[in-house]
């Protein structure tokens, strides 16, 4: 039915790169010894008081700043009452009627259209710990330490309108978390998650239609599955007239399809109210003046200025700006030799390409801007073919060495020696006298193959254009 209109919102989970805790001063690093970054605190022992990490709160305003959020000058952590094992005080810390800011928004593009999503509220709150449950043995395991990790939950409105426009919505926010260095946006990894409320309704009508909402979403692409299948079955009940359940649904990747995992009237009631052990929290408007002030630029303003500074095409400029890092190497190899566009096709091709093989990152890597703006001079200035540039690129990637010094060391300078050239070209029309034939009755498109042999007997190092010319200078 073309007649109905999908409405999405999504409700994100961001865990904080603060060093500690939200309420206690044991650390959150990742992957250790289960059960060792506990304390009495974390593991709610009765009489021991919370005091809120003022990293975590900073790291939240900035997001809220940057997602253009009004930051409330006073907010309220409540307790959220259920029970579950991993949850040893029977209660997450979260803020619910007062949050710490609402009424933002982020601009996203789909395929060359903008759209803006409206930002409901962004709050703090803790992290539970991780169950793991061991079938064979019969048993499951509690591991604390993830208890009280800080975490950013930002609320969107029901803004979006298409999986895609939700799954641009999601890489946006990752972006700028990322941009921030306030969280790793991780989503595989669980650092970034999403649960996803979708509805659909007979486009014109203004009231929302039952939602569904899916959870523990793991990946982009999960996201996008899960709510495409969500409008498929939807639209179904839609058309034979059968109305669509409120309810909470997982996404079943296997099957690519959402089942059934609480109704309505399983939902928790989580009996809500103010933390008596925590003050409220306080946001001063000069700390928020000077947190704006430091915030860096921003995915969207740095992907507008490189169209516009270095005259990038979009889709340079998306790849380029879609980590701070990458852009930050972009913007150094740009600054010492100022052809952006030849810089960002290396970039884009070879340079990400062995970033991906090395599994490594920006700073981890050896090679250095300057490495990559002194080879593309190279090949311009015709130095060395860009044949050459590549094959010796991923070793200029892995030692990072100067470009100049390898092609030395390896005896790589282009032959652009025209008596040079011309032996080997007379030497190919001597070994291929049929095709020279054929190419002076018309084949032009020998050309090619001829130039090809001459590479080949060079070993890349003559001049493809050079011998372009003499080839046509002898065949007529
Ligand atoms: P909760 O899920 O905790 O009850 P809300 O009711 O505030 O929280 O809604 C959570 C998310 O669901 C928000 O992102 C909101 O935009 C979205 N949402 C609410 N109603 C609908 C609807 N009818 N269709 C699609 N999304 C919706
Ligand atoms: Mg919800
Ligand atoms: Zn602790």
């Amino acid at each position: 039915m073309s007649d109905l209109e999908t409405v999405i919102g999504l409700e994100v989970h961001a865990q904080l790169k603060t060093e500690s805790k939200i309420f206690c001063a044991c650390s959150t690093r990742f992957g250790d010894e289960p059960n060792t970054n506990t304390c009495p605190i974390c593991t709610g022992m009765p009489g021991v008081l919370p005091v809120l990490n003022k990293r975590a709160l900073e790291f939240a305003v900035k997001m809220a700043l940057a997602l253009d959020c009004r930051v409330n000058s006073r907010s309220i952590f409540a307790r959220k009452n259920y029970f579950y094992p991993d949850l040893p005080k029977g209660y997450q810390m979260s803020q619910y009627e007062s949050p710490l800011a609402e009424h933002g928004h982020i601009t996203v593009m789909v395929r060359d259209v903008s759209r803006d999503i409206g930002i409901t509220r962004i709050h703090m709150e803790e992290d539970a710990g991780k169950s793991i449950h061991s079938p064979s043995e019969g048993v499951s395991y509690v591991d604390l330490n993830r208890t009280g990790v800080p975490l950013l939950e930002i609320v969107s409105e029901p803004d979006m309108r298409s999986p895609q426009e939700a799954s641009a919505y999601l890489k946006a926010l990752r972006g700028i978390l990322r941009y921030l260095e306030i969280s790793d946006g991780n989503m595989e990894e669980g650092s970034f998650r999403c649960d996803a409320n979708i509805s659909l309704r007979r486009a014109g009508q203004s009231q929302l239609g039952t939602r569904t909402e899916i959870k523990n979403l793991n990946s982009f692409r999960h996201v996008e599955k899960a709510l495409e299948y969500e409008i498929f079955r939807h639209s179904g009940l839609l058309q034979d007239k059968e109305a669509v359940i409120q309810e909470t649904r997982l996404y079943d990747p296997d099957r690519a399809i959402t089942v059934s995992m609480r109704g309505k009237e399983e939902a928790h009631d989580y009996r809500y109210f103010p933390d008596p052990d925590l003050v409220p929290v306080l946001v001063e408007e000069d700390w928020i003046l000077r947190l704006k002030q430091e915030l860096p630029e921003l995915p969207t303003a740095r992907f507008n200025r490189f169209i516009r500074e270095y005259g990038l095409p979009a889709e340079d400029a998306q790849v380029l700006t879609s980590e701070r890092e990458l852009a930050d190497f972009f913007e150094q190899c740009a600054g010492q030799y100022a052809h952006p566009k030849k810089i960002s096709n290396w970039v884009m091709t070879e340079f990400l390409r062995e970033l991906h093989q090395a599994g490594c990152s920006i700073r981890d890597a050896a090679i250095r801007p300057e490495h990559l703006s002194a080879l593309v001079r190279m090949v311009d200035e015709q130095v060395i073919s860009s044949r050459i540039a590549k094959n010796i690129f991923p070793e200029i990637f892995a030692r990072g060495v100067d470009p100049a010094k390898l092609v030395r060391e390896k005896e790589l300078v282009q032959i652009s020696d025209s008596g040079a050239l011309e032996e080997m070209v007379d030497e190919v029309i001597r070994a291929y006298p049929e095709e020279a034939q054929k190419y002076r009755q018309g084949r032009k498109k020998l050309m090619s193959f001829f130039v090809g042999q001459v590479m080949k007997m060079s070993r890349g190092q003559a001049n493809p254009g050079l011998v372009n010319q003499i080839f046509k200078d002898r065949l007529g």
